[in-house]
């Protein structure tokens, strides 16, 4: 199978043989897992292996599968075309070298990453693409799709900054083009029932995801924040039907974890909150819970942002339905619109309904939009009386006893302060 993706197989090997070790020390030495974590366990060994065997069948039997970078790009009419729509990872320092032969080197590590697993030729998911589909978000993302475009199929939506009655007129067509898009890869018309239903499959699989993330409310939190931003990055690949039924399944455990007070950890609760943690970047919330705290919330596109909001499926037509696509894609609280004071006032809200004791600020180096938006993320919280930590970092290990100082010295702070 590797063979025909034209993979680079021994890039592709020395990749593959680094996930087991790094698994095993992140995620299966954690202590009290819930039983329902196996299925997710299973989703990462498997990661080069039984998704992709899918992806190839759905091809052989003439489907289209649409790779993607960003919450943005509304799933929902991919998969009433008959596509499958796939959430490329872009969460490992691979292929730097390649992608630095094209890019510049202070870029973010995501869009190098991204970048690095198409020149590579390591990733047999984006190799299983037909599309790829970018955005005009930030700066460095929007330049890094035009050169993409000399390596594969790219179609770019036009993301606007701002949230006016003009910007959504803009985004509303955009909607509306990529359809046609859509509808001319495939060679699948989009019917009204065929979007409600993908409407109402994509709205299951947020609904799954929204009741584990409340189930992290509990005190103690019946999951592990490392496992929790695992189900949310497969998300992002998974089949949404199947994973759906798995979450929802681990949801039930948790419940009856909640009720016998069974859960993780004692120390200061904390909620992660900035740049997007795409799999296998484990390194935040690793270096968070190995130093004693318990993560209770993404507040991130790897998270929340991912599933707080649903499509409302009642559209009487298919102009109807694709206003309410375009109007939930807009309520995303991404730092690239401005201004953007729904973020700040969803964090806050968020640690109050997690009963965080604190806020950890992740930015990726170079990140613009993340890294200068922390600034009203810090003014806000700091009127509230939140703590805040503010950490930038890239994908590399070198600075992990560092960050593990900085992390230590702040929930001693917080321990202090709730009498842990
Ligand atoms: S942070 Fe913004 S640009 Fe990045 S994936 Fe999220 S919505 Fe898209
Ligand atoms: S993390 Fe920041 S710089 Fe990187 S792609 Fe997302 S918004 Fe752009």
């Amino acid at each position: 199978m590797w063979e025909s993706l034209g993979l680079d197989l021994d890039a592709h090997d020395r990749l593959l043989s680094v996930i087991p070790p790094l698994y095993q020390d992140v995620y299966l030495n954690q202590k009290n897992r819930p039983k329902g974590m196996e299925y997710f366990d299973f989703a990462v060994m498997e990661i080069h292996g039984l998704r992709v065997q899918e992806l190839q069948e759905h091809k052989a039997n003439g489907g289209k599968v649409v790779g993607t970078f960003c919450l943005y790009v509304p799933e929902e009419l991919v998969l009433a075309a008959g596509g499958i729509c796939i959430g490329l990872c872009a969460g490992a320092d691979v292929g730097t070298a390649e992608a630095e032969s094209v890019l510049p080197k202070n870029i973010c590590p995501l869009i190098k990453s991204f970048m690095g697993f198409k020149m590579a030729k390591i990733c047999p998911y984006f190799e299983s693409c037909d599309l790829i589909v970018g955005e005009t978000t930030c700066d460095g993302k929007k330049k890094a799709f035009e050169v993409l475009g000399d390596f594969a199929n790219v179609h770019v939506m036009e993301v606007p900054q701002t949230k006016s009655e003009a910007a959504r007129a803009l985004w509303r067509s955009e909607v509306e083009k990529f359809k046609e898009k859509i509808e001319k890869l495939t060679g699948n018309a989009v019917t009204e029932s065929d979007l409600m239903a993908a409407v109402k499959k994509v709205n299951a699989r947020r609904r799954a995801l929204k009741r584990l993330a409340k189930l992290r409310s509990a005190d103690p939190s019946p999951i592990s924040g490392k496992d929790a931003l695992l189900v949310e990055q497969i998300s992002f690949y998974d089949d949404p039907v199947r994973f759906a039924e798995k979450v929802n399944e681990l949801c039930d455990e948790l419940e009856e974890r909640v009720g016998a007070g069974i859960g993780v950890g004692g120390g200061p609760r904390i909620a992660v909150s900035g740049c997007p943690m795409a799999i296998p970047n484990w390194k935040m919330h690793h270096v968070l819970e190995s130093s004693g705290a318990v993560v209770v919330a993404e507040e991130a596109c790897i998270g929340e942002r991912s599933f707080r909001d649903a499509v409302d499926p009642n559209g009487s037509d298919m102009n109807a339905l694709l206003d309410a696509i375009a109007d939930r894609y807009l309520k995303i609280d991404c730092a690239c619109f401005t201004p953007n004071a729904e973020r700040p006032e969803h964090l806050r809200e968020l640690v109050k309904e997690r009963k965080a004791d604190g806020v950890v600020h992740y930015s990726l180096q170079f990140c613009d939009p993340y890294t200068v938006e922390c600034y009203s993320i810090e003014k806000s919280l700091k009127r509230e009386g939140i703590p805040l930590l503010k950490i930038e970092t890239d994908y590399g290990q070198q600075d992990v006893g560092q960050l593990q100082t900085r992390v230590e010295a702040f929930l001693e702070r917080l321990g202090d302060r709730v009498g842990v």
